[in-house]
C-alpha cells in the first residue's frame, strides 16, 4: 500500500519496519476543554487507518497522547479555582467518552504527559550533554536550532526564511535565546503554576519535548508512522525530530501522515476564533456514526467543510448501508444451503471485484471516498443480485466482505442494549434530583450516560423532554 509521506511529498510504498507490525504515534488533544468535531477528524481518520492496518493482518501498535499540562489548562484552571489536573483529568475522561461515541478503538497507550516528566529530564539531559541544548539564566533550557543540520526537513522551510521571518516578531525573554529559532525544552516555574524539580529550575516542559519521549518510551526509537493535522507540521513536528534525531541519532519516524482541516464556511475550525461545534453539540442532534461517516466520506488531505446539508446528505447515505446491512442478516438468519447454487460462483466472484476496488482505494494513500464508492456499489450488487433464493454459502460470503469492509471505516456498531422508557424517567429523575442539589457532575453523568444509550435530552420550559436519536 502507499501513503502520502509529507517528510519527502510524495506517496511511497508502506513498508513497516519489522514486517507485520506498525509502530504508530498519533498527538492527541490538549485536554482544557471538551474536544471539537476538528479535534475528531484526526482521531477518526486514523483509527480508520489503523483497522484498515489490522484488516491486513498487521499488527498495530498505536499510541496517542494527552497533552495534561499546558497555558490553556493552567488558565482554565484558574478561572475555576481548582487545580490543574481536575480540567486535564475531567477532560481526558470526557474524550474518552466522545472517542467511545465515535467507536474510535482505545489506543494501546494513551500516556500522559505528565506522567512521563522523568523520561523528559532525561532526553534533554541528552541534549545539553551533546551540545543540542542549552541553558539560560533563569534557568530555562532552549533546544540550539541550527545544531540541527535538517531541520526544516519536514515542513520544507528554510533555516534562513524562518529567521528573517522571525526576527520582526522577537518578544521580551527571546533575547537570552541565542538564536531567535530556538525553542523551549524546559522553563521555569510561575506562580500557581505545577512545576517539577530539575537540575536546571523547578518548572515544566515546553510542549514538543513529551510527543519525542513518549514515542520513544512506548513504541522505540525508530518509529512507522507519526500522524496529526496539518497544523502541527511546524513547528511542533519539525520540533520533535530535531529533539528525537539529536537525541537518539536515529530516523525518528519513517512516514509522517497530517490530516487536512475541518473547516466551517471556508475557516479552520478551532477554539480560538469560536467557530466550533463539539462532539457533544453533534451528539444532541445526529447519531454519531454520521459524523464519523462524514469524516471518512472525503479523502483525509482534503479540506472538509462542516454543513448541516453536508450531514443531511451523509445521514442518507448512511442509512443505505445500514438498510442494506439489516437486509443482509435477515437473508443469511433464513437461508439454507451450505454450498453454492448453480450460477452463485459468478456472483461470488463478482462481489469480489467491489473487495478489490475497496482495497486499491485504500491502497492508494487511504482514499476512504473512492472506498465508500467501492461500498455502495457492494449495496447496489447485493440488492439486485441476493434474495431469499440465494444459497446460504453464498450470502454468508458477501455479507462477511462486507462486514469487514464498513468495520474498517467503522461506521456499522452493534445494536446498543435497548433502556426501557421507564428507566429512562427515573435517570430524569435522578438526574433533576442531581440538579437541585448542586450536583451538577454527577447531573452530566447521567446525561451522558443516556446519551451513550442514544437518548438525547432537552431542556423545555415544560419540564425536561428526551427522545431516542
Ligand atoms: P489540539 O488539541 O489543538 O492540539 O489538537 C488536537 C488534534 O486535532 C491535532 O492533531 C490537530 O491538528 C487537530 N485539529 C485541530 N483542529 C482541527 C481542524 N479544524 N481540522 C482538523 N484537525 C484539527
Ligand atoms: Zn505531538
Amino acid at each position: 500500500m502507499k501513503i502520502y509521506n509529507t517528510l519527502s511529498k510524495r506517496k511511497e510504498e508502506f513498508v513497516p519496519i519489522e514486517e507485520g507490525k506498525v509502530r504508530m504515534y498519533v498527538c492527541g488533544p490538549t485536554v482544557y476543554n471538551l474536544i471539537h468535531i476538528g479535534n475528531a477528524r484526526p482521531m477518526i481518520v486514523f483509527d480508520a487507518f489503523r483497522r484498515y492496518l489490522e484488516y491486513k493482518g498487521m499488527e498495530v501498535n498505536y499510541v496517542s497522547n494527552f497533552t495534561d499540562v499546558d497555558d490553556k489548562i493552567i488558565k482554565a484552571a484558574i478561572a475555576e479555582g481548582v487545580d490543574a489536573t481536575v480540567i486535564s483529568e475531567r477532560y481526558i475522561e470526557e474524550c474518552k467518552k466522545d472517542m467511545q461515541a465515535l467507536n474510535v478503538k482505545p489506543a494501546t497507550t494513551h500516556p500522559k504527559a505528565t506522567e512521563e516528566i522523568q523520561g523528559m529530564l532525561d532526553m534533554i539531559q541528552t541534549l545539553i550533554e551533546k551540545g543540542h541544548a542549552y541553558t539560560a539564566a533563569d534557568g530555562t533550557v532552549y533546544f540550539r536550532t541550527r545544531s540541527f543540520k535538517e531541520y526544516g526537513k519536514l515542513s520544507h522551510k528554510n533555516l534562513d526564511d524562518l529567521q528573517g521571518g522571525n526576527r520582526s516578531l522577537l518578544v521580551s525573554g527571546e533575547d537570552q535565546k541565542e538564536d531567535s529559532l530556538d525553542f523551549v525544552l524546559w522553563k521555569p516555574k510561575k506562580e500557581g503554576e505545577p512545576a517539577w524539580c530539575s537540575p536546571w529550575c523547578d518548572g515544566r516542559p515546553g510542549w514538543h519535548i513529551e510527543c519525542s519521549v513518549m514515542s520513544k518510551k512506548y513504541l522505540g526509537e525508530e518509529i512507522d508512522i507519526h500522524a496529526g493535522g496539518e497544523d502541527l507540521v511546524f513547528p511542533h513536528h519539525e520540533n520533535e525530530i530535531a529533539q528525537s534525531e539529536a537525541a537518539n541519532g536515529k530516523t525518528f519516524a519513517r512516514y509522517w501522515m497530517h490530516n487536512a482541516f475541518l473547516n466551517i464556511d471556508g475557516t479552520k475550525m478551532s477554539k480560538s476564533l469560536g467557530n466550533f461545534f463539539t462532539v457533544r453539540d453533534i451528539a444532541a442532534k445526529y447519531d454519531l456514526q454520521v459524523l464519523r461517516f462524514f469524516m471518512l466520506s472525503a479523502h483525509y488531505r482534503s479540506q472538509l467543510n462542516f454543513s448541516a446539508d453536508l450531514m443531511a446528505a451523509a445521514k442518507n447515505s448512511l442509512e443505505r448501508i445500514l438498510n442494506a446491512a439489516s437486509r443482509m442478516q435477515e437473508l443469511c438468519k433464513l437461508a439454507s444451503g451450505d454450498a453454492l447454487a448453480e450460477g452463485e460462483a459468478e456472483l461470488l466472484a463478482k462481489s469480489a471485484e467491489y473487495v478489490s476496488k475497496y482495497e486499491e482505494a485504500l491502497d492508494d494513500d487511504f482514499n476512504t471516498a473512492d472506498a465508500i464508492s467501492a461500498i455502495f456499489e457492494l449495496v447496489k450488487f447485493m440488492n439486485t443480485n441476493l434474495n431469499e433464493n440465494s444459497s446460504k454459502a453464498l450470502l454468508d460470503q458477501v455479507y462477511a466482505s462486507f462486514y469487514s469492509m464498513t468495520d474498517v471505516l467503522g461506521i456499522i456498531v452493534e445494536k446498543k442494549e435497548e433502556i426501557l422508557d421507564e428507566e429512562i424517567e427515573q435517570l430524569i429523575v435522578d438526574r433533576q434530583a442531581a440538579r437541585k442539589a448542586k450536583d451538577f457532575a454527577k447531573a452530566d453523568e447521567i446525561r451522558n450516560l443516556l446519551l451513550e444509550k442514544g437518548i438525547v435530552l432537552e431542556d423545555t420550559r415544560e419540564g425536561v423532554k428526551w427522545k431516542r436519536a
